[in-house]
């Protein structure tokens, strides 16, 4: 009899995936309201893309006052962020501050990584199982995955052969890596390449980029913050952080007046060179067409592609790191500090891959068709899985068997980005179909995490246990998802915003693009027409 109780009672009311921005603050909501919760993260501590993101020069690319939580008040005035835009040391102790502060980690489940989830249909309930084989049950289950945390390596033969170290951007060492006088190869030119590259080219004796697809990266201008600025945001903060949810990318937008057709040559170059002086993504807001129109957006890459020949000594380099082929700000716009000049250093060897790909990758060498570099490190700066990649690696199986990744086979599936049908009381934090990684991702947690809660309380409320997508809810959004990119220049790039950097993945315009503030609008009429294209029992 007392077994029998037992197996009605599930381990938790809540298990949630994740202890990064999106896990911490989960936890806290729910047990803060008695919720039964366990947290379970892979990592030995909080942090999530924080904590795998350790390489040389990791450092948001949203400015750090905007990059924090605005739950509470106390802990906005508490923490002071030193820098415009925080290295990834200064995150990763803030949110360590943040798990000591409200006492997290007593109920969070460190080295621990989900194997599998499946939906009990009968007990109403979620059955998730640990890579060590430990079983849980919870009524809901939390995927605080987060959008970039399955790395992935480049296919090219050979890679696992190489003899010496190899790092893989975001999957760094804990310790720091010390390059002096290391021959290193470096695959990438992405995000986490530009940040690092210049970085690693102070330290080795040689450093050889190979570089694939040349990226579109603004200047970030990092700089100490002034203790009267911080003190000015500090004073007007409740007021800050509601210009960032009512914004297109959940943080303060910078006024866009007009098209960038519509200006004089130099008007537009006046209004690209002050957004350049400003720095950071901002720059893509110098008008409002850039990112619809791709005769507006040719203006802007030329002005970048200026910037490039004008910082950048050899021609030849300059050329080939002059992005082309696609629009400005379709591949994530890259912010960086002193990226370009290093190419100047004589140490520094950039290997354009489209007139010379590589072949093959030995023990002790990166082989392309035109020659062989020896090298002593590798460093992939190859990306991610992104947004699908953490949830696909676990086994999740819905209703009737269904599993997600079949569901998803041409493309993720979930109604507003939060919940696929077939998956009831599974809940996505900043899942496919939301605004994402396409907006300050702190300010999408805290919105996402907090209908959740509220959706939650509200069943509790009613004496309900279970809630489900209904399937032309889902089919609806994701349409109009797709509508939304279609109606930008976004779907033309080659970008992991549509799986093109993983073979066979589905080419789908993942986030949605209509911004945080229409986004969180939707949420809120659906919640408030009583969870319209949702099922409750
Ligand atoms: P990424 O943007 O996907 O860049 C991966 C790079 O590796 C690309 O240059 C890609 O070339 C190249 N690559 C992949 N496979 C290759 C192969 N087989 N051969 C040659 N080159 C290959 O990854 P990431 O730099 O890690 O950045 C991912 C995202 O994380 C960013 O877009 C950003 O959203 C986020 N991030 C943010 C920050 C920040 O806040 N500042 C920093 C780092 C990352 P192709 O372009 O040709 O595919």
């Amino acid at each position: 009899m007392s077994d029998q109780r037992a197996t009605d009672v599930p381990t938790y009311d809540a298990a949630v995936v994740g202890a990064g921005f999106a896990g911490l603050y989960m936890l806290y909501r729910l047990r803060g309201l008695g919720y039964r919760v366990r947290v379970f993260e892979a990592g030995d501590g909080v942090g999530g893309t924080w904590y795998w993101n350790r390489y040389p020069g990791a450092r948001c690319d949203v400015e750090s006052v905007d990059y924090s939580y605005s739950f509470s008040p106390e802990l906005e005035q508490e923490w002071t962020w030193s820098e415009r835009y925080a290295a990834q040391p200064e995150i990763l102790e803030y949110l360590n501050f943040v798990a000591d502060r409200f006492d997290l980690r007593r109920d969070i489940q460190f080295e621990t990584r989900i194997a599998s989830a499946t939906f009990d249909e009968g007990l109403h309930r979620w059955a998730l199982v640990t890579t060590a084989g430990e079983s849980v049950t919870a009524t809901f289950c939390v995927m605080a995955t987060g959008c970039l945390s399955a790395t992935k390596l480049p296919e090219i033969e050979g890679v696992e052969s190489f003899a010496g170290p190899t790092y893989h951007t975001g999957r760094w060492p804990h310790e720091p890596v010390d390059f002096s006088g290391q021959r290193v190869g470096m695959i990438g030119t992405g995000s986490s390449a530009i940040q690092s590259i210049p970085h690693i080219a102070s330290q080795a004796e040689r450093l050889v980029v190979f570089q694939r697809t040349a990226n579109f990266a603004v200047p970030a201008w990092n700089r100490p913050l002034d203790p009267d600025y911080i003190a000015a945001v500090k004073a007007d903060y409740p007021a800050r952080r509601e210009l960032c949810r009512q914004s297109q990318a959940g943080f303060p937008p910078s006024p866009v007046e007009g098209n960038a057709l519509e200006a004089t040559e130099e008007e537009r170059e006046k209004r690209f060179q002050e957004h350049w002086d400003d720095g950071g993504l901002r720059f893509l807001g110098s008008f409002a067409d850039i990112l619809i129109d791709q005769a507006a957006n040719d203006t802007v890459s030329e002005f970048i592609r200026q910037k490039i020949r004008a910082t950048v000594k050899d021609p030849v380099t300059a050329e080939i790191l002059s992005p082309k082929g696609y629009p400005c700000g379709t591949k994530r716009l890259c912010v960086d500090i002193g990226y370009f000049e290093t190419y100047n250093r004589d140490n520094v060897t950039l290997v354009d891959l489209r007139a010379n790909p590589i072949e093959r990758i030995t023990p002790t060498s990166i082989v392309t068709a035109d020659e062989t570099y020896e090298i002593d490190t590798l460093v992939l700066a190859t990306g991610f899985d992104a947004m699908t990649g953490a949830l696909t690696q676990i086994d999740i199986t819905g209703v009737a068997g269904q599993k997600l990744k079949e569901k998803w086979r041409n493309g993720p599936r979930a109604y507003l980005g939060l919940v696929a049908a077939g998956f009831p009381n599974m809940f996505l934090i900043t899942g496919p179909g939301s605004p994402s990684v396409l907006s300050n991702m702190v300010v999408s947690i805290e919105q996402h995490v907090d209908w959740v809660v509220d959706c939650l309380e509200k069943m509790r409320e009613n004496g309900q246990t279970e809630a489900a997508a209904d399937l032309a809810a889902e089919d609806g959004w994701v349409e109009m998802v797709a509508q939304l990119a279609d109606f930008t220049l976004f779907p033309k790039a080659n970008s992991w915003y549509v799986g093109a950097n993983v073979e066979g993945k589905p080419r789908v315009f993942m986030p949605y693009i209509g911004g945080v503030q229409t986004y969180r609008q939707h949420c809120d009429l659906v919640a408030l027409g009583g969870y319209e294209g949702f099922s409750f029992s």
